[in-house]
């Protein structure tokens, strides 16, 4: 069984979560298993190493950049495996010092991300990392704050991509889902 099989085998669908009209994919029964978690990290930098870093002009990677909340799961040790920083996008008003923000549209309104000022410095090499793609709203919010930086955005990891919803049209980078579900 190929690690995508077994990872799209093991993800729970929650019909009417968190509200009636939504079908909820749940992410965590993967990291309950440590074969299956170790499956998906190793998948991500078996795929950073072997392709993305390579073809970038700049060999390397300076910067993961995770989203609130689950993409703090995945960004840290993602990140120590190829011994880049970790910079958190966190909603507005949870980080401390100077921040950098971007405005995102949700199902309803809109909301704030933001990102530590020192968090990327010119020229960094970044990649953006979170559990599921929908819309690409958020994605795309964090990939204003890189480029507000002046870092460059590599490529954009889920662990699944709503591909209907065309999210990646919205990305300045390309788009690498382990899952697609449409
Ligand atoms: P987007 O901004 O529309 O692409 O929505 C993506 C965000 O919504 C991510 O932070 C996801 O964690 C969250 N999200 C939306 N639907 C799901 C789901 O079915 N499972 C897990 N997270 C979801």
């Amino acid at each position: 069984m190929s690690d995508v099989q077994y990872l799209r085998g093991l993800l729970e669908e929650h019909p009417d979560f968190p509200k009636k009209g939504i079908v909820f994919l749940d992410i965590f029964p993967i990291l309950r298993n440590p074969v299956a978690f170790e499956t998906l990290i190793t998948h991500f930098v078996h795929h950073l190493t072997s392709y993305t870093i390579p073809k970038s002009s700049s060999k390397k990677v300076d910067a993961i950049v995770g989203l609130d909340a689950r993409g703090f799961l995945l960004g840290p040790i993602i990140a120590l495996r190829l011994g880049a920083a970790f910079v958190p996008v966190r909603k507005k008003g949870k980080l401390p010092g100077q921040c950098v923000s971007a405005t995102y549209e949700k199902e309803y309104g809109e909301d704030v991300f933001e990102m530590q000022a020192e968090g990327i410095k010119p020229g960094q090499t970044v990649v953006v990392v979170d559990d599921l793609m929908a819309t690409g709203g958020s994605a795309k919010a964090a990939g204003e704050l890189v480029a507000k930086q002046g870092g460059k955005t590599l490529e954009y990891l889920f662990i699944i991509e709503l591909t209907f919803l065309k999210g990646a049209q919205k990305l300045d980078a390309p788009v690498y889902s382990i899952i697609q579900s449409d």
